[in-house]
């Protein structure tokens, strides 16, 4: 059960971090930081997801630890493209998809706690030049 207030989830802004990671920023302002082996893990593609079974055949642990990606681009205005540096190019990433997988502790807790806890401030160390 993932509801949206006013729709779907969209993001405001994508960054890539290093080759190695994307960090999504929200319209609602929630913040995703994917490594790529977490999304790697979670490819939805054919390859990676048997069609006729749906289940799973490549995992996070399958994929090396240094994965970075070489390109990441937009699919139309509802998903993200991603080519892994292992080659791989053919998982598209819908927008509701990437906000389902978000690694943060506040989405990876199992839906149904009511109480909200305020989320301790992760210090970041790469502001400051502007780029963009
Ligand atoms: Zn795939
Ligand atoms: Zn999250």
């Amino acid at each position: 059960m993932s509801i949206t207030q006013g729709g779907r989830p969209l993001p405001l802004r994508i960054e890539r971090q290093e080759g190695r990671r994307i960090a999504v920023e929200w319209r609602d302002a929630h913040r995703s930081l994917y490594p790529m082996r977490h999304l790697r893990g979670r490819c939805p593609c054919a390859n990676c997801v048997d069609e006729g079974s749906g289940k799973r055949r490549y995992f996070e642990a399958d994929a090396p630890e240094d994965l970075g990606f070489s390109d990441v681009w937009l699919v139309g205005n509802y998903a993200l493209g991603i080519r892994f540096s292992d080659g791989h190019e053919t998982g598209i990433f819908t927008y509701d998809y990437l906000r389902s997988i978000c690694p943060c502790p506040a989405c990876s807790e199992p839906a149904g706690g009511a109480d909200q806890k305020v989320q301790p401030k992760v210090p970041t160390s790469d502001q400051g030049g502007g780029v963009g």
